[in-house]
């Protein structure tokens, strides 16, 4: 899908926000939702979505809408941080097709970092099972201010 065009109501992030594939939710609130990627680049990736936006992209997403996804970000990002200890974080966000977008809802990727460990390419990492996930989102969680 290129940089334009409508919202689809049936892509795979509305299809979990309306509870019709199931995610690992980390938080969320009446606005966003920050949940576990579930093919993850690195232990603990988490994407962070608005739950209430038809927003695709950077472009189209209206700017209070950014404001409270960027707040929920770095809240999640300090609860990774906390919880993970990574040594760095990336922060991630692709924009059409061409720009490496695969789900054509707005979402932020925050992925923890190892000095000594890889990040698996974008699009190319194994599923994880959800009880792993479960299990790094209980600790994610317990981190959150
Ligand atoms: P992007 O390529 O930036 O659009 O990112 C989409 C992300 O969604 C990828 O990192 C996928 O691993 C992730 N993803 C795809 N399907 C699911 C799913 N059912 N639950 C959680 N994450 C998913």
């Amino acid at each position: 899908m290129s940089l334009y065009g409508d919202y689809d109501p049936d892509n795979i992030f509305a299809r979990i926000l309306r509870g019709e594939i199931p995610s690992v939710v980390v938080w969320e609130d009446e606005h966003v939702r920050a949940f576990m990627d579930v093919f993850p680049q690195s232990e603990g990736h988490v994407l962070v979505i608005s739950r209430t936006s038809k927003a695709r992209n950077i472009l189209d997403v209206e700017p209070e809408v950014l404001t409270r996804l960027m707040a929920a970000v770095q809240r999640t990002a300090r609860a990774v941080e906390t919880a993970l200890k990574p040594d760095g974080l990336s922060l991630m966000q692709f924009n059409g097709d061409a720009g490496g977008q695969t789900v054509f809802h707005l979402h932020f990727h925050i992925v923890p970092r190892w000095s000594d460990r890889a990040m698996k390419g974008h699009g190319h990492a194994p599923q994880a099972d959800p009880a792993t996930l479960e299990a790094l989102a209980q600790r994610i969680r317990a981190e959150l201010d």
